[in-house]
């Protein structure tokens, strides 16, 4: 396999050094879909790319999914392989996460030691929350039927090739919502004449963070953060409007649909003690990520299987992220692979002299194809 895995390390730089923003992956796209058809394997081009792999006779099948956009983000480093596109990089590993998919295509379709289906996603769009819905509106899983599916995220400051997950939810959810009041706008001088919103607003600010505090079970791990308060008041004009922006994370639905009954509940019983009108929006941008069991438990005994370092019960992330809404559709596992600790590989995701560790392009690989061989056994009874 050393021809692949060298092959892979200079794929996965010329990723690096051309970078597209998320649903404007075209060359990225092009140069996924001609590597699998090389591989000789079936290909749809969509708002994605869908690459499937059949041996056997199984009738199983399990999706694999990596994501293919970069970030607006201006790369400091100046290794070689530096993207050529100013503002725009790859600092969340996303070219790592392809390339290691396209080896793993590739090494199974050389070694054919499977019996099933295997569904190879790359995805646009991760950043955004946007890509993974949009290949699933498509009707990818409906005209690519799976029973699991898996992904895998770099994760800078772990050791090299340490793998952890857990079972349950693995990250959170992220909403943004925005309040806004309308009153009657008047003179600083006469409040008694106009209907002045900051004060409501500003009761409304304090009132919102009884929730975490009072509403929701201790260790909950919900967080509602106001984060902009915004009038048309003047030095001496009293706001007419006062809008409230926030952003708030959850680990669970059940939760995140609670936060949203409290947030209107408190919302309009203030608007209504001060004879304001109020509205709110709740646009939910990345849903909660839950691992399966099955596919937890599997995920690990492959780890393990292959000496690599293997944590079964990592704390959730703090991040969102759109493999979430694969996971919601079958049961499926994300997975967090070390990037190291030093250097680039070791700082954060979406620094700008962030890199992806090219070691773990042979790991993921490998993992990958071992999983493969897991959830989707040669049959013993051969005739
Ligand atoms: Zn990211
Ligand atoms: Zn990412």
């Amino acid at each position: 396999m050393a021809s692949i895995d060298e092959k892979l390390v200079s794929l996965r730089h010329e990723f690096h050094r051309d970078p597209e923003l998320g649903f404007q992956e075209v060359r990225t796209k092009a140069k996924v879909a001609a590597y699998l058809k090389d591989l000789g394997l079936e290909v749809h081009e969509g708002v994605g790319v869908v690459g499937v792999l059949r041996m056997g006779n199984g009738n199983r099948s399990i999706g694999i999914r990596a994501d293919m956009d970069a970030l607006p983000i201006h790369e400091t480093s100046t290794h070689d392989y530096v993207s050529k596109t100013p503002g725009v990089m790859h600092a969340c590993g996303h070219d790592g996460h392809t390339t290691m998919l396209l080896g793993a295509a590739e090494k199974l379709s050389v070694s054919r030691d499977f019996d099933g289906t295997v569904v190879f996603l790359f995805q646009p769009n991760e950043e955004h929350g946007l890509g993974s819905q949009a290949m699933i509106d498509e009707g990818v899983l409906a005209q690519f039927p799976i029973d699991e599916v898996y992904a895998i995220h770099n994760l800078p400051g772990a050791p090299v090739g340490q793998i952890s997950t857990r079972v349950g939810q693995i990250c959170s959810s992220e909403s943004l919502f925005e309040i806004t009041i309308n009153g009657k706008g008047g003179h600083a001088s006469m409040p008694q004449v106009g209907v002045d919103t900051i004060t409501v607003g500003a009761e409304m600010v304090l009132a919102l963070q009884t929730i975490v505090a009072r509403k929701m079970a201790p260790g909950a791990g919900v967080v509602v953060s106001i984060t902009e308060f915004l009038t048309d008041g003047q030095r001496n004009v009293l706001p007419g409007q006062t809008i409230l922006k926030g952003d708030v994370r959850a680990r669970l639905p059940e939760d995140r649909n609670d936060l949203e009954r409290f947030m209107r509940q408190i919302s309009n019983g203030i608007a209504a003690a001060h004879g304001v009108d109020v509205s709110m929006s709740f646009d939910t941008q990345f849903i909660e990520t839950i691992n399966a069991q099955d596919p937890t438990d599997a995920v690990a005994r492959v780890s393990k299987s292959m000496g690599l370092d293997t944590i079964s019960d990592r704390p959730p992330m703090s991040f969102s992220e759109d493999f979430a809404h694969f996971s919601a559709a079958v049961p499926g596992c994300f997975l967090l692979l070390g990037n190291g600790e030093e250097g680039p590989n070791g700082q954060p995701l979406h620094a700008a002299d962030y890199d992806f560790n090219d070691d773990l392009l042979t790991i993921g690989s490998n993992f990958w194809a071992a999983l493969v061989r897991d959830r989707l056994p040669l049959r013993q009874d051969k005739e």
